[in-house]
């Protein structure tokens, strides 16, 4: 019988295939089997295949769950560093609001209709601030102000409406404003002159 050695699939060593075309090789163990082209091949070298097939998709999902779990702690840092920047942002501005608790806007719109009757103005005008006063002094407890002319100093606003008889429609008064620490007008001080 003519002698036909072929190479073992699974680890190169001769193998002789004259007896039978299915044959263990010696070295190796895995099972061998030639076909009827003279071709060779091994369930172990197909297992070997398969196994390394295994091996790169286990790698593979090894690699995909690795970037993820990178892009996951990227994330949280990402997020911290995120949080932390707003912290500090937020806080800066709640220290200036509480460094003063109203706005521009707040103080300005409390002391507009004091501050058109600033100067020299007549009666009439001295009047009309003054009612503005007790409208002011009812509804904004938090910035009462207090009203000076001669021997009177008062916050009462029957006092201050009382007071508005003292003043003659077309003469003349000067009138100045004291500010609290926070901005808003605290004293209107009103002057004959
Ligand atoms: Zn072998």
């Amino acid at each position: 019988m003519e002698v036909k050695k072929i190479a073992c699939p699974c680890c190169g060593a001769n193998i002789d295939f004259s007896k039978s075309d299915k044959v263990k090789c010696e070295y190796c163990h895995a099972m061998v089997y030639l076909d009827d082209k003279g071709q060779v091949s091994s369930p172990e070298e197909d297992i070997e295949k398969l196994k390394i097939i295994a091996d790169d998709a286990a790698n593979e999902l090894n690699n995909s769950v690795g970037t993820k779990g990178f892009k996951i702690v990227f994330g949280l840092i990402f997020s911290c560093v995120i949080v932390f920047i707003s912290a500090i942002l937020i806080l800066g501005i709640t220290s200036i609001n509480t460094h003063s608790k109203y706005s521009e806007y707040d103080i300005s719109s409390f002391n507009n209709d004091l501050e058109l009757f600033t100067g020299t103005n007549s009666g009439m005008f001295v009047s009309n601030l003054l009612d503005n006063v007790i409208t002011k002094n009812k509804t904004d407890k938090d910035h009462v102000i207090t009203v000076i002319y001669g021997e009177i100093n008062t916050t009462d606003t029957d006092e201050i409406r009382q007071l508005k008889t003292n003043f003659e429609d077309f003469k003349n008064y000067e009138v100045s404003l004291d500010y609290d620490s926070d901005g808003f007008v605290n004293k209107v001080t009103i002057f004959d002159i």
